[in-house]
Order: structure tokens, then C-alpha cells, then sequence
């Protein structure tokens, strides 16, 4: 139950001479845990489930910047909406249409990523690079989903000790992320964030092009 501060301060370190952001993901642990980090600077959390978000943004401090980075079902959208910071796994037109539908009664823009579905694995969610193109042209040359700010990719390697597999899914999530830089009207946007990379894949995620990685387990040690 308690930080590993060393590895917080080489994750800064890291992630600064990289110009990425570090999320720390605070799933599962306590707020003691969260609140440790907190006290020694960090401000970027990261959750996966929408009752303890809702429960952590009620207790923890209020300039707290809340990441959601898991599944999120459309029904639970307005719940996390008037707060959250970056919705990392938008993974379909559904879900989009919903938090637009949030956004507008909200009169915000809501921050979002669009997760692609770059791992082998059948059981991670995303757009497939078609559909990720398709919807940034949508959003960027269309003017579809007004109430959301789409704000770049966010994907998932493989689990798996092939760093050869790793980095080629990384590349090419940062190829979706180019291609998609040069469709017009990206340029003057905020479209900007990268985030890939875990516990076990920072590393080449950061020599990928990563600009925000997603870290638990190394913080705060192994989940149940
Ligand atoms: C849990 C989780 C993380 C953190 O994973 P670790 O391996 O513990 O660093 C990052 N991203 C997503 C989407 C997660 O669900």
C-alpha cells in the first residue's frame, strides 16, 4: 500500500526529456496511494472504472486532472462528464454520439482520444484504422461531434514479450496519428495527444512517438 517514489521521479525524468505526459494509473489502489503522489507533485490520474472515479473525484482534491482510461458504457457518460479531464477509450461511433449528445447539454467540449485496435489480441476495443480515418474526417473536415474535442489516439499493444510485435503495433498507431495530421483543418486543432505505453511498454512506446503514457502497476505495484 504504498508508492514507489523511486520509480515515480525516473518515470518524470523520462517522460520530461521526452515532452510526454505521465498518467498515473490509480485503479484498484487506495486514495492514500493517490494522495501520496499527489503531495509530491503529480497531478495526472488515470481510472478504469466509473464508480471509483466518481467516488476518488469526490474525495481527492479538487485540481485533480481524472483520465478515463477504460471501457466506458454510453449510459455512464454523463456521470463522469462534468469533471473528467480525457476520455481515452472512445472506441465507437456510438459512444462519440453520446458524449457529444453530454457535451452539448453540458455546453462543453468534452476531451477525448480515439482508441485504435492495434494489438492481435481480439479482446481489446478500438476502431480499426479505416474507421479511426473515417470518423477523424467526419470530425475535422465534416464538423460532426461539435460538443467534443478530439484530441488524438490512444492504443493498446499486444501482451506480450515480443518488443518486435510491440513496437511494430506502436509504429503503426503513430502512422494512423501522422496520416490523420495531414487531413485539413487538423493543423489549427488541438489534436496533438499520443497515448500509448504501460508498465511493461513505455519504453518503446516513448521511441515510437508516445506523448502521454499510461502507468500502474511500476507506481503502485501489483493490482489483485
Ligand atoms: C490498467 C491500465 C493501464 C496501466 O497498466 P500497468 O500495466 O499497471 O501500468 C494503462 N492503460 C490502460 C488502458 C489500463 O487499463
Amino acid at each position: 500500500m504504498s508508492v514507489n517514489v523511486e520509480a515515480y521521479r525516473s518515470l518524470m525524468n523520462l517522460t520530461a526529456s521526452s515532452n510526454a505526459l505521465l498518467v498515473a494509473v490509480s485503479k484498484t489502489k487506495p486514495n492514500e496511494d493517490v494522495s501520496e503522489l499527489y503531495n509530491i507533485g503529480q497531478r495526472d490520474f488515470g481510472e478504469n472504472y466509473v464508480q471509483e472515479l466518481l467516488k476518488k473525484h469526490e474525495q481527492l482534491p479538487q485540481d485533480i486532472r481524472w483520465h478515463f482510461i477504460g471501457h466506458l458504457q454510453s449510459n455512464k457518460v454523463k456521470q463522469i462528464a462534468p469533471f473528467v479531464h480525457l476520455i481515452h477509450g472512445v472506441d465507437s461511433i456510438k459512444l462519440l454520439q453520446e458524449i457529444d449528445k453530454v457535451g452539448a447539454k453540458l455546453q462543453k467540449k468534452i476531451n477525448c482520444l480515439l482508441q485504435v485496435h492495434i494489438a492481435k489480441e481480439e479482446t481489446k476495443f478500438g476502431f480499426d484504422k479505416a474507421e479511426v480515418i473515417d470518423t477523424a474526417n467526419s470530425y475535422f473536415v465534416e464538423g460532426k461531434y461539435a460538443n467534443v474535442q478530439i484530441c488524438g489516439l490512444m492504443g493498446m499493444a499486444s501482451f506480450t514479450n515480443d518488443e518486435k510485435q510491440i513496437q511494430t503495433e506502436f509504429h503503426d498507431l503513430k502512422s494512423i496519428f501522422t496520416e490523420i495530421n495531414k487531413i485539413e483543418g487538423v493543423i489549427n486543432s488541438n489534436f496533438n495527444v499520443l497515448s500509448m505505453g504501460m508498465s511493461n511498454d513505455y519504453k518503446i512506446a516513448l521511441e515510437s512517438g508516445s506523448t502521454l503514457i499510461r502507468i500502474g502497476s511500476m507506481l503502485f505495484g501489483t493490482r489483485n
